[in-house]
């Protein structure tokens, strides 16, 4: 065989690639040996991956979310008040003309929409969640908060952005630079209600003017005339003057192009909160208990058990409780008006489905 023949050659190329591969194989084995001697732990899993990868995000939430909740507040109220604005401005002079009927259906909707929306973040905004450190002596214990050195009542936790532990703590939210908790969950989730209508209430109304304005020869309706915004329309009022100042086309179309961003992002964002917070009610859990009660059903499946939510008195149960209808005689008052309503207990203490009469009925609904 000659020195250099090309079975040779490719014997020797396929000795040498073995070699590589098996010193390739050892390294990684002697990596992964070396990771594990180091790391390993027989309690770690993808949730505790996690956490650990998150732990920088969480570092910087827990130590500087409070120094910027003013500006995240200020936010909120800019997109909102420019939201509404906007919807006035080129609204109102539009269905005004448009069709009489039609616009005063749509300022009474839209105002009770407002007002509830207005009053509902502004009682979010300034409604304590409930601290444990409000009662000296608490009966109900489950727990002890070492960053507070004080005894949890049940449904309570420890936010690190407040620092304080928050009774039946829902979550931090950062919008609103207040903990939702026992005491502001009600208002909080009608402020999300309501405004979430509120985009389905501009996006019903809206979306004529967006027809007439880009796209006239779609439009089943006549062309507009609005005399307010007419060369020889003579007035006084401010209130005109200003409307047509920001319904002049080179003003308009910025506005309504900044109100159909507004409302598709505000519809979609909070439809979701609104549906993830739905289900919360439904389950009768906070976000927190709803993660913990994901980690206690885990646990006890491994050992073949069920896991009931002592809280869940069935979704039914759940919302007449959240909603008050167990303790009022006009709830529905409370739920389409602004209203002070508070929650039933002190927060302290909790009903549970095992010294409740629906005990034995969510048990047979349970087997
Ligand atoms: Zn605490
Ligand atoms: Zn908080």
């Amino acid at each position: 065989m000659p020195k250099y023949s090309i079975r040779r050659l490719s014997h020797k190329w396929s000795l040498i690639r073995n070699r590589w591969q098996r010193q390739f194989f050892d390294r990684c084995q002697l990596c992964s040996l070396f990771f594990k001697s180091h790391f390993y732990n027989i309690h770690s899993n993808a949730y505790y991956l996690a956490d650990t990868i998150l732990d920088p995000l969480f570092y910087a939430i827990d130590h500087y979310l409070k120094y910027c909740g003013t500006l995240f507040v200020l936010v909120v109220f800019f997109l909102l008040f420019a939201f509404i604005s906007f919807a006035y401005i080129i609204g109102v002079p539009y269905w005004y003309h448009r069709s009489q009927p039609i616009f005063w259906i749509a300022f009474t909707i839209g105002h009770w929409l407002l007002i509830n929306v207005i009053w509902n973040y502004f009682k979010s905004l300034y409604t304590l969640p409930g601290w444990a450190i409000d009662k000296p002596i608490i009966i109900e214990v489950t727990s002890f908060c070492k960053k507070c050195s004080a005894a949890k009542p049940p449904r309570c936790h420890h936010c690190s952005v407040c620092n304080k532990c928050i009774l039946k703590m829902d979550h931090h939210c950062p919008w609103l630079n207040n903990c939702i908790g026992h005491y502001n969950h009600r208002y909080f989730y009608f402020f999300c209600a309501y405004t979430w209508l509120g985009t389905i209430f501009v996006m019903a109304f809206g979306v004529w003017i967006a027809v007439d304005h880009w796209f006239s020869q779609f439009s089943p309706f006549e062309p507009i005339y609005i005399p307010w915004f007419e060369k020889d329309y003579i007035t006084d009022s401010l209130v005109i003057r200003f409307l047509w100042l920001f319904n002049r086309p080179k003003w308009k179309t910025k506005l309504m192009v900044f109100e159909a961003i507004i409302t598709v992002l505000l519809f979609i964002l909070l439809g979701l909160l609104l549906r993830y917070h739905t289900i919360l009610i439904t389950n009768g859990e906070t976000c927190i208990e709803r993660y913990i009660n994901r980690k206690c059903r885990r646990h006890f499946q491994q050992y073949n058990r069920h896991y009931q939510n002592p809280y869940d008195f069935g979704w039914r149960e759940n919302w007449r409780r959240f909603l008050g209808f167990d303790r009022h005689r006009h709830p529905w008052l409370h739920i389409l008006l602004p209203s002070n309503f508070g929650p039933k207990r002190d927060g302290f203490t909790w009903e549970t489905i095992d010294d409740n009469h629906l005990n034995d009925e969510i048990c047979y609904k349970i087997i």
